[in-house]
């Protein structure tokens, strides 16, 4: 029995199919060589579920030192096209894996295939059919009633083979025949009853053009690309799981024999809100629902690209998915984290305007310039890098940080009242002017000059800071904003749910696009590289669009948002701040912890929910909000995150004397920002979903544990994966995460020395593999992989071991 059937729970870090390429390797099946394959068909652009596959299969190759091909499974020649091809290599490239000189096409196996069903023919287990495909497919039967064999199923040997080479000299119109595979009729698996192998298609094959007439199908083909190119494991999704059996029959009767392929079913990565088929978004392409493959709201990988995502985020995020081998959908919210959470660490921030509103420093002399010294990092303060800003008499500020009648809880600028302006001083608005129609056209401030700097005199307070840009060098652009590209998780079930028949494209979102003309930025991002991701402080992520626009007009694309609008919405945080409770259950903002039951979709109600508003904030009661500025200024996190803490003053216990802790631990320096930074992140966004509703002073756990959890994750000992186990079993039972990791074994060999005396004891173990390699069977590389990971139970850090493995062969 292989693993496959088995259902063994994996250990934490090590999914299934990776157990069971260890196992293989372990065993000396294939003599450790580990090959997999990518096999498209290019019929379309790759889309974001396509990367979950590249991932696992160029990642496991790599892992255990073997290679993995990029195979066009172009066998259809109706539907494939050069172009895709082309798309597919640069999206494959993109994500940054490198096929080297394994490149393939299934349609240079034309002549082998044919050659195949020759000798099943031969053997008298195929046939040609002259059965309509109607015919063929009511003869099949139903999965409680037997399928009924052809008239033809007894046709003689010869008559076959001189039909079935016919077809091929294209003597026959399409459908006129078929070869089918002599199978069983009866057999449960319907797709064992004589499954059809060879058709008729009178079609160019933007390959071979019009050397063929037949094409072999998905099944017959694909097992004999695995075969003939060598691959070791054949990784597909779920779907195709009946279709092993038709796999193994074909090698079997062809007479591959052992160690040849094996096809492994994983788990399919659907994403919410979006559909994930090439043929429905080429629907999409075609009908100019978008402005094509790589419009930035596209799933596509292509469309990712172009936004701005990193490949990088992509793949943090299916990794933080994993491997499994049951179907799920996964929110949209933790790409969405993963995106961010790659930016936050690389965007230089800077500032930006959507919806300018002039403000004049009447008290500022006309024509003088001010450079401020700003910093890219602020949030993290010792790295270098910053500009210059430019401070003048005219500036422009966002309109949505002006109110003249101010809901409860506004802290930004009001008529009479006073805001800091980011990296300036604070200003007054002393007057506001309006055109005609009573539209507030500019702002008359005075401005504080003791204040530059962040100083702010005694006895005052000013809560809000807001960003700007001088009007005079600010550089004008275009905005693009975008949304989800469907209003609902599940369009396409959405639409079965329908009484008349439904079609996904009724679940399009139209407010997924929005443009902003008349954006200012500031001067400093016109000369920069045209690639930088930046953060527009408290508006996003954005890059300027690689396609359109020019160097003296500027197109930004907005890769993301700061924060999940979506969930705050669905939990109807607008007005209100979210409770702590609400936030786990109704966020799709933070990352899942080793799938914590949180609600998936159906937590999120969006139905009916306003698309998101521009600088529609949550408004924050003032308490919130002053002691989130009091942690700003001490610690130097974002507004948010702070706000978001402060929501509790037994949170903001909590988050300070677990940094004090941890900075005590590390031997940091007091109120150091990483270590306050992580720690704040883990209680705002790891802590919720394990509450399980309850509140703090109910966990079995506190400020010590935390900190000694954060300890083990800040010092390598444990991966954040790990981290995330540690931190359930502490909310569930209490404990010591130093005695947690040891017993459910968390603790990443990551050790040089540690390693290194594995790798040393396995090559002692093995001196005839050791030879064999030193004589150049380089592939026994998967071997030893599959020793280090099989002693340390798959917790060995891999490029460690490998680079260990190298050193001590080489
Ligand atoms: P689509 O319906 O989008 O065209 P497909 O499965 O027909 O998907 P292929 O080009 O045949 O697309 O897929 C290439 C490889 O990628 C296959 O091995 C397939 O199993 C895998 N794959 C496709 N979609 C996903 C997904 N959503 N998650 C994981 N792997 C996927
Ligand atoms: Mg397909």
């Amino acid at each position: 029995m292989t693993d496959q059937d088995s259902g063994v729970v994996p250990p934490e870090g090590r999914d299934f199919i990776r157990q069971i390429i260890d196992a293989d390797v372990a065993t000396g099946r294939h003599g450790g060589r580990v090959v997999t394959r990518f096999p498209p068909e290019p019929n379309g652009f790759l889309h974001i579920g396509h990367a979950k596959s590249i991932l696992l299969n160029f990642g496991i190759a790599h892992e255990f030192g073997g290679r993995c091909h990029l195979r066009f499974d172009d066998t259809n020649p109706t539907t494939e096209e050069h172009e895709y091809v082309e798309a597919i290599r640069a999206d494959v490239q993109w994500l940054g894996f490198d096929w080297g000189e394994h490149l393939y096409h299934a349609a240079d196996y034309f002549d082998r295939m044919y050659e195949y069903a020759e000798i099943l023919i031969d053997k008298g287990r195929a046939y040609v059919d002259s059965q309509t495909e109607e015919a063929i497919r009511a003869g099949r039967g139903t999965v409680t009633v037997a399928g009924t064999e052809s008239p033809f199923r007894n046709r003689t040997i010869t008559e076959n083979l001189d039909l079935f080479r016919r077809m091929r000299a294209g003597e026959f119109g399409d459908g006129e025949h078929v070869l089918r595979a002599r199978i069983d009729m009866g057999s449960p698996n319907m797709l064992m009853r004589d499954p059809i192998l060879y058709r008729i298609r009178k079609a160019e094959h933007y390959r071979t053009g019009d050397a063929w007439c037949i094409y072999p199908l998905y099944d017959y083909a694909h097992c004999l690309e695995d075969a003939i190119e060598g691959v070791t494991h054949s990784l597909c999704t779920l779907e195709f799981a009946n279709n092993r059996e038709l796999y193994d029959w074909i090698l079997d009767e062809l007479g591959f024999e052992e160690p040849r392929p094996r096809q492994y079913e994983f788990a399919r990565g659907v994403v919410d809100y979006t559909v994930m088929s090439k043929r429905k978004l080429l629907l999409l392409v075609r009908e100019g629902r978008v402005t094509g493959w790589d419009d930035p709201r596209m799933p596509t990988l292509a469309g990712f690209r172009r936004r701005g995502v990193p490949p990088s985020a992509i793949l943090a995020f299916w990794k933080m998915v994993g491997v499994a081998r049951s179907d799920s959908r996964v929110d949209i919210g933790k790409l969405e984290y993963s995106v961010r959470d790659d930016l936050n660490g690389t965007s230089p921030r800077v500032l930006a305007v959507l919806d300018p509103l002039r403000v004049v420093l009447t008290d500022w002399p006309e024509g003088k310039v001010r450079h401020l010294d700003a910093p890219y990092f602020p949030h993290d303060v010792p790295r270098e890098g910053s500009r210059t800003l430019p401070f003048s008499r005219e500036l422009f500020i966002d309109r949505t940080d002006f109110a003249e009648d101010p809901p409860a809880g506004f802290r930004r600028l009001v008529p009479g009242g006073e805001v800091r302006l980011r990296y300036g001083c604070v200003i007054r608005c002393e007057e506001v002017i309006r055109d005609a129609d009573g539209r507030v056209t500019e702002l008359r401030c005075s401005h504080d000059p003791d204040t530059w700097g962040g100083g702010t005199p005694e006895g005052r307070k000013v809560k809000g800071t807001i960003q700007w840009v001088s009007a005079e060098h600010g550089v004008p652009c275009e905005v693009r904003l975008y949304d989800r590209l469907f209003s609902v998780a599940d369009p396409e079930a959405e639409a079965a749910q329908q009484e008349e028949e439904g079609d996904f494209r009724d679940y399009l979102n139209s407010s997924s696009l929005r443009v902003v003309t008349g954006a200012i930025i500031e001067p400093s991002v016109k000369q920069d590289a045209t690639d930088t991701r930046y953060q527009f402080e408290r508006l996003g992520y954005f890059w300027r669009d690689p396609v359109d626009g020019s160097k003296e007009e500027l197109v930004f694309n907005r890769i993301v948002t700061l924060r999940d609008a979506w969930s705050a919405r669905a939990a109807g945080a607008v007005v209100d701040p979210l409770p702590l409770t609400a936030r786990a259950v109704g966020s799709v903002g933070v990352p899942q912890i080793a799938g914590a039951a949180r609600g998936s979709t159906g937590a999120l109600t969006t139905e009916g929910s306003e698309p998101e508003r521009e600088g529609r904030a949550p408004e924050w009661p003032s308490e919130v909000i002053d002691r989130a500025d009091a942690l700003v200024a001490r610690y130097g996190f974002g507004d948010l995150d702070a706000r978001i803490l402060s929501r509790s003053p037994e949170l903001v216990d909590l988050f300070e004397q677990t940094t004090a802790l941890l900075i005590e631990r590390l031997g940091r320096s007091s109120d150091d920002p990483a270590t306050a930074a992580t720690v704040v992140n883990w209680i705002i966004n790891d802590l919720p979903p394990v509450l399980g509703g309850r509140d703090l002073t109910q966990l079995p756990f506190g400020a010590g544990e935390l900190a000694g959890l954060l300890a083990l994750l800040e010092t390598g000992v444990v991966s954040s994966r790990g981290a995330g186990v540690v931190l359930e079993t502490l909310a569930s039972e209490g404990g010591d995460p130093v005695e947690i990791v040891a017993r459910l074994q968390l603790a990443q060999v990551s050790d040089r020395d540690a390693l290194g005396a594995i790798v040393a004891g396995i090559l002692e173990a093995n001196p005839d593999k050791v030879k064999g390699y030193r004589d150049g069977r380089t592939g026994l590389m998967g071997f030893f992989m599959g020793q280090v990971m099989h002693r340390t139970e798959g917790r060995a850090d891999p490029e460690l071991a490998r680079e260990l493995l190298e050193k001590r062969l080489g």
